[in-house]
């Protein structure tokens, strides 16, 4: 059993800010118990898209008894799909320890934070407004319709920006990964010494909590 709960790390950022291949980079790339909670959605799959790995794929029956049921720990309706954060998948991970990361949208980050205030946030951005437009247009599995409707989406989470912790510019990908993987040692090393902090002399660290590392 691992001595404490995983550290949650919870990403947003714009389509087309690269924020999930930056995550399979991160899993890949360090070394270490990291890993990513799979979110449920009424999204039809992309092509190459897994259900269980990329995400629950369920209909919208499905997702709505689990709202019914209370299984969603939130739940939003974006860009005409419903997304959710399945409890009990969530907190089986955080049980195993380790890195968990939990790539949700801006509303979603607001009601975690809620639930795990000690979580962090990291918002990942693309280097410039143009690189956003032309990343989502290489892509190749939207319409011009929902290009420019992402578009707008993504100006609307870009204003929510201060409610995150860290911000990570993805222009070169191995560089960002390198960044987010630091400031993500940097919290889970310093949470460890403040699982420690019995046996020191608790009078240094009077004012201090795990909240200020950030
Ligand atoms: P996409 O359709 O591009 O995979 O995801 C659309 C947005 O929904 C992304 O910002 C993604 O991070 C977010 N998302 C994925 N799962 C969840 C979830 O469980 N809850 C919330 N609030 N957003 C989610």
């Amino acid at each position: 059993m691992p001595s404490r709960d995983g550290l949650l790390v919870v990403i947003s950022g714009p389509a087309g800010s690269g924020k999930s291949t930056l995550v399979e980079h991160l899993i890949e790339k360090i070394p270490g118990n990291s890993r990513r909670a799979v979110t449920a959605t009424t999204r039809s799959p992309r092509p190459g898209e897994k259900d269980g790995i990329d995400y629950f794929f369920l209909t919208r029956d499905e997702f709505r008894r689990m709202i019914d049921d209370g299984e969603l720990l939130e739940y939003t309706e974006f860009n005409g799909n419903f997304y959710g954060v399945p409890r009990h998948s969530l907190e089986r991970e955080l049980a195993k320890g380790g890195v968990v990361l939990l790539v949700i949208e801006v509303d979603g980050a607001e009601s975690v934070k809620f639930f795990f205030p000690n979580a962090i946030f990291i918002f990942i951005i693309p280097p410039t407004p143009k690189e956003l437009r032309r990343r989502l247009e290489s892509r190749g599995t939207e319409s011009q319709k929902d290009i420019e409707k992402r578009l707008a989406i993504a100006r609307r989470e870009m204003e929510r920006i201060g409610e995150y912790d860290y911000l990570i510019i993805n222009d070169d990908i191995e560089t960002a990964t390198q960044d987010l993987a630091a400031v993500i040692r940097a919290v889970d090393r310093t949470l460890i010494l403040g699982d420690e902090m019995e046996n020191w002399d608790l009078g240094l660290f009077a004012n201090w909590n795990t909240r200020q590392i950030l």
